[in-house]
């Protein structure tokens, strides 16, 4: 039996999770649920999942969750604060980690996981894109086990030799990493339409259903930019070993391309419970509800290039990520900002590229020594962001 301690339990990765989670009931126990604010659908999980810990990360919802945990008849124990989150991600008790908040908020609870060398399925790729090589040296430190659950890096961990060796595709026998995207709902909208799509329809993705914020990134393509950062440090790769591909369909999740001209891909439904599955059980197998590819159905394989008018903030990303970690950071701060502004209505679609580009170029030339000197530099960035969006207010008015 091991025990699953699920940060951002009540998104769609969390949900996911504990869907996967109880149909093993003789594989799995749930020892903590943990979301921000949702009150409500935690205890709802709660019930379902009888866990041991629920954790809110605001500490505001303190009284009102205790008094609905008593209403419940639950005898979980309730706990508030950020810190908790970080304390339940690293309690002895538990074997498995599944890091599934949203965002910088998911950095210094995923990171706490992977110190107390826990095995960490990371749907957050925003902390290891703030983190990077900490991240990295972190997990090898405290022999923590990583598992990559973004479709696409799930994909290519699947299709890489049991005995890769990281950082030396070369001696794999790789030639190339072919990272795949859909392209999101706005491909083949005519460019001049882009700066009127309204939120409604940038978080209506035509393959996957996913929280809001990566939902906005993917139809800018900064959710391909932040995986492109992700992949490299998740395997160890030059920016020149990644291709970027478009396939619609997103049933190829990503390829790997060999140098005897073989390609290796993983397919599958879009849902995100086979690589929740895989990276729970990894190294074995285990049913995840996810219905199996019917080759009688399935629409035709196509494949594009994505074009720089189009996605301004994958090659944003591609810049950062050549630059160093200050400028992964500081464009990972600049966007969860932009998207912030951009769903409530503050600024439209194009300008999340312009406000990221504007942050990137402003802040540069950062050391980033340790996780605190990460967490100021995200901060100061963020701010940066919030003042480039007022000045686009004001000269709006
Ligand atoms: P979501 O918005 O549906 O859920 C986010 C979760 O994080 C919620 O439980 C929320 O309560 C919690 N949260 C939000 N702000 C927080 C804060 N400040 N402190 C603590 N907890 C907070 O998001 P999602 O779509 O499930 O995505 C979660 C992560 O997984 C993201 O990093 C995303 O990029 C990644 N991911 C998601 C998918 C997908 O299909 N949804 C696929 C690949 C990767
Ligand atoms: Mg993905």
């Amino acid at each position: 039996m091991q025990n699953v301690c699920i940060l951002g339990a009540t998104g769609s990765i969390g949900q996911n999770t504990i869907d996967v989670v109880l149909r093993h009931p003789e594989q799995y126990c749930v020892y903590a649920l943990t979301a921000h604010n949702s009150i409500e659908k935690l205890i709802e999980q709660a019930k379902l999942c009888q866990p041991t810990f629920i954790v809110l990360s605001d500490a505001n919802c303190f009284k009102q969750a205790k008094q609905a945990l008593v209403n419940a008849g639950l005898n979980t124990e309730l706990l508030c604060g950020a810190q908790a989150l970080a304390d339940v991600a690293s309690a002895d008790e538990v074997d498995i980690v599944m890091a599934a908040i949203v965002g910088g908020a998911g950095l210094l609870p995923t990171i706490a996981a992977v110190k107390a060398g826990k095995k960490v399925l990371l749907a957050n790729k925003e902390s290891l894109v703030m983190s990077g090589e900490l991240f990295m040296n972190a997990v090898r430190e405290h022999n923590a086990q990583l598992l990559p659950i973004d479709s696409e890096h799930n994909a290519i961990f699947q299709c890489l030799p049991h005995d890769y060796q990281y950082a030396n595709m070369a001696a794999s026998g790789i030639s190339s990493i072919l990272l795949t995207g859909s392209g999101g709902p706005f491909r083949e909208t005519p460019l001049a339409e882009l700066s009127r799509v309204t939120p409604a329809q940038a978080c209506a993705h035509p393959n996957w259903d996913m929280g809001q914020k990566i939902s906005v990134d993917s139809a800018t393509m900064m959710n391909k930019g932040l995986e492109f950062i992700e992949a490299r440090w998740l395997f160890g790769l030059q920016s020149s070993d990644i291709q970027v591909v478009l396939h619609p369909q997103s049933i190829i999740h990503s390829m790997v391309q060999y140098c005897d001209g073989s390609v290796l891909a993983q397919m599958g439904n879009p849902d995100m419970r086979t690589p929740i599955a895989h990276g729970l059980a990894f190294p074995n197998r285990i049913e995840s509800g996810v219905k199996p590819l019917d080759f009688q159905t399935v629409s035709n394989f196509t494949f594009n290039l994505p074009e720089p008018e189009r996605y301004p903030n994958l090659y944003l990303a591609i810049d950062a990520s050549n630059a160093g970690q200050y400028a992964t950071t500081a464009l990972n701060a600049a966007n969860e900002v932009a998207v912030a502004a951009f769903l409530a209505g503050q600024i439209g679609f194009t300008q999340i590229a312009q406000v990221n580009e504007q942050c990137v170029t402003q802040m540069n030339g950062c050391q980033l020594d340790d996780i605190d000197a990460i967490v100021a530099w995200d901060l100061e960035c963020r701010n940066a962001a919030q003042q480039i969006i007022s000045a686009y207010a004001r000269e709006a008015s």
